[in-house]
């Protein structure tokens, strides 16, 4: 069957960025599971539906359509619905109202063939919460990214200078406990890594060393 490694791990882990540049060094397709969450969580928004209404979430998650755009080696463009979220999706409200939305198990269950549809010749690198315990279960390859939370609010408010958006690093800590939290806690789903995954600790860690230490998992 066609080969899947499977990236879990929270937010600020460093998931986004290593699974990326490791499908990148081995040709391997690339699937963003957090971006699908976001491109709804931010349809939903734009459609005032309220997040405690589950049957019109589920009718959303249906209806929006999430395009991932090649942007030659950079990070691609993500179109939600026709327009070109790629900003908008990037924000801690997009991420929140990602996981308020994923927390509601029909909300999951439409987006799972849509995440396995990804599986493709040669082969899938899958980023997410539950790559490798609910959506690829039976993937050969699982990692399990960790890093303190204070290093992941430094990675995270990094990213969101880069790209002009202004947060405070104690507001953006405080963010992404609350969100880690949730996750961790809900019933459907929640973040854990799976049994036989690979657990790297990204603190301290560079870029490149993580690549290495994932690559070194795969087939040579
Ligand atoms: O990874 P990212 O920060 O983009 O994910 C945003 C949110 O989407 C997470 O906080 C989580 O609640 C949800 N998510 C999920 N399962 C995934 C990917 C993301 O529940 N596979």
């Amino acid at each position: 069957s066609i080969p899947v490694l499977a990236i879990d791990g929270p937010s600020g882990s460093g998931k986004g960025t290593i699974s990326r540049l490791v499908a990148q060094r081995v040709g391997w397709h690339f699937l963003d599971s957090g971006a699908l969450y976001r491109g709804v969580g931010l349809a939903a928004a734009w459609g005032d539906i309220d997040l405690s209404d589950a049957s019109a979430l589920v009718r959303c998650t249906f209806d929006t359509q999430i395009q991932f755009l090649e942007n030659g080696g950079g990070e691609p463009h993500i179109i939600v619905n026709g327009k070109d979220a790629t900003d908008e999706l990037r924000t801690e409200t997009a991420g929140a109202a990602a996981s308020a939305i994923a927390a509601i198990p029909e909300v999951r269950a439409a987006l799972k063939d849509r995440q396995r549809a990804y599986r493709q010749p040669p082969g899938l690198v899958a980023d997410g919460r539950d790559m490798g315990t609910v959506i690829f279960p039976d993937a050969p390859y699982k990692v399990f990214l960790t890093a303190s939370a204070e290093e992941r609010a430094e990675r995270r408010h990094k990213q969101l200078s880069e790209k002009g958006i202004s947060v405070t690093l104690p507001g953006l800590l405080r963010e992404i406990l609350a969100r880690d939290a949730r996750d961790a806690t809900r019933a459907v789903a929640p973040l854990r890594p799976a049994e036989d995954a690979v657990r790297i600790d990204t603190t301290g860690l560079s870029i490149e060393a993580v690549v290495e230490r994932v690559l070194a998992l795969l087939p040579a």
